[in-house]
């Protein structure tokens, strides 16, 4: 059957790049090896490098190929499951500090963004939590409450500052997060490719890693070569079960996204949305929505789907796609017609407190990981190459203390499986229930 939306492997934000870096071809030696190019690998080399450390990145596909150059590029200080859930697990210093390390997050990429003076259309609009049902008012009321509590620069907006706002009208109310935006996800990181570069970063492409041995110094294999080094860091988040370590720390789920083509001035002139704010809706598995600075739409997540012992799930699933498209048709019905440009997906990972890692391990204590980041990377993955960094150099980075905690692992097979199924399937059926209600307030 020939798929009804224009899937890219990959996504309409990145190509291989021109200057594509040769596979490693012979055996080396370095400082540090960094297996994975994403925001994670790439920050991390950059920090290394400008403290004149000697660093190899492994990556299999082309630095940006994986989330990183895949996501929706809300740029946004959201941290946990949500603020309430935070105060739950962790009591109210912990959330506090997490709270402020994701401001910190936000405002270190954006320190990033102006350092390397990366073209990625960065635009500080803030991103808006919306309720699509009056039902949501109460608790966003309450979560934009408890947030505002712990420091975060957090607001909630009714019905009339979203209209004020010209936030389209679906949006009935919802939770300001202030700092932040959205940005071209794969201009940012191929931005940060070209930084590392230009600071003589020895990148090598098409060069997945098949073994990591321990020792003093550890040793990297790919198919054609190896690279011996002091420190190895991990920095392959969904992919993390692919080095064959911390194969239970993450669940990869696969999110997929479409892109309309550019709306015209009519088409814009219809739906308002004068600040361009990212929004996410207040579902149990939300729906993300952005203007793009080409005046597309962005538009995804609203289903997932879990692999089973931490395998990647595949991506092409017209269903998946069909149940994004009926979103966007839904909550901007001017948009009723409008074409759908791209459809793709890549991998989130979920970790069980949907914390980022950060952590040692190995006989000797030199292979690193930074991981985890539960959909939250643009920023999160961002600071965490500065954290990996401070790590290797023996200092701790200031925000280093706000993940420490027993890092817990998935269960074993099939109860991770199962237990995902089971939450996912209860989740899409209280999602379709709110779905009904919102359709059936608008019949009224
Ligand atoms: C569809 C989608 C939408 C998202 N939207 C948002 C959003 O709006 N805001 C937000 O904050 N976050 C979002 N995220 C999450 C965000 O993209 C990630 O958290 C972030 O990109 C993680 O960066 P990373 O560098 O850790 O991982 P990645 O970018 O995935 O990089 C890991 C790299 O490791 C490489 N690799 C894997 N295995 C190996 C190996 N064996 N050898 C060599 N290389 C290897 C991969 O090819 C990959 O390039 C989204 C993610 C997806 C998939």
């Amino acid at each position: 059957m020939e798929h009804p939306y224009p899937y890219r492997e990959i996504s309409p934000w990145v190509e291989r790049p021109a200057d594509l870096q040769a596979p490693l071809s012979h055996d080396l030696d370095a400082d540090v090896v960094v297996i994975g190019g994403g925001y994670t690998g790439l920050s991390t080399a950059l920090s290394l490098r400008e403290q004149g450390v000697d660093v190899v990145v492994l990556e299999q596909g082309f630095a940006g190929s994986g989330a990183s150059g895949r996501n929706a590029g809300h740029l946004a200080p959201t941290i946990g499951k949500d603020v309430p859930t935070l105060l739950r697990f962790f009591g109210r210093e912990r959330a506090s500090q997490l709270v402020r390390f994701a401001d910190a997050a936000v405002d270190y990429t954006e320190e990033t963004i102006r350092k390397y003076d990366i073209d990625c259309d960065y635009r500080a609009s803030g991103n808006v939590m919306a309720g699509v049902h009056p039902k949501h008012e109460d608790k966003l009321r309450k979560a934009a409450s408890a947030a505002h509590e712990l420091g975060a620069d957090m607001r909630f907006l009714d019905g009339a500052e979203m209209r004020e706002r010209g936030l389209p009208e679906a949006f009935r109310c919802g939770i300001h997060e202030e700092r932040g935006g959205t940005l071209h996800p794969g201009r940012f990181v191929l931005g940060l490719r070209r930084a590392a570069l230009a600071a003589g970063v020895r990148l090598f492409e098409d060069s997945g890693l098949l073994s990591l041995e321990d020792g003093a110094r550890v040793v990297a294999r790919t198919a054609a070569g190896s690279v011996r080094a002091d420190f190895a860091v991990l920095a392959t988040n969904a992919y993390t079960r692919s080095t064959g370590r911390r194969k239970r720390a993450v669940a990869p789920l696969r999110v997929s996204m479409l892109e309309t083509v550019p709306l015209d001035d009519a088409q814009l002139e219809a739906i308002g949305w004068r600040g361009r704010e990212g929004v996410y809706t207040a579902h149990e598995v939300l729906e993300s929505f952005r203007l793009s600075a080409q005046n597309t739409i962005v538009v995804g997540t609203k289903v997932v789907r879990q692999g089973y012992g931490g395998a990647l799930p595949s991506g092409n699933r017209p269903e998946a796609f069909a149940a994004i498209h009926a979103a966007l048709r839904e909550r901007l019905p001017a948009l009723h017609d409008v074409e759908v440009a791209h459809a793709w997906g890549g991998w989130i990972a979920l970790t069980p407190d949907f914390l980022p890692q950060i952590g040692a391990e190995g006989r000797n204590g030199n292979v690193l990981h930074g991981i985890g980041f539960c959909g939250h990377g643009v920023p999160q993955a961002t600071l965490m190459g500065a954290m990996l960094a401070c790590r290797i150099q023996g200092r701790e980075h200031e925000w280093e203390s706000a993940l420490r905690r027993r890092s817990l692992s998935w269960p074993p097979e099939p109860l991770t499986w199962l237990g995902g199924t089971l939450l996912n399937a209860a989740f899409a059926a209280v999602d379709r229930r709110t779905d009904r209600q919102v359709r059936a307030l608008s019949r009224d």
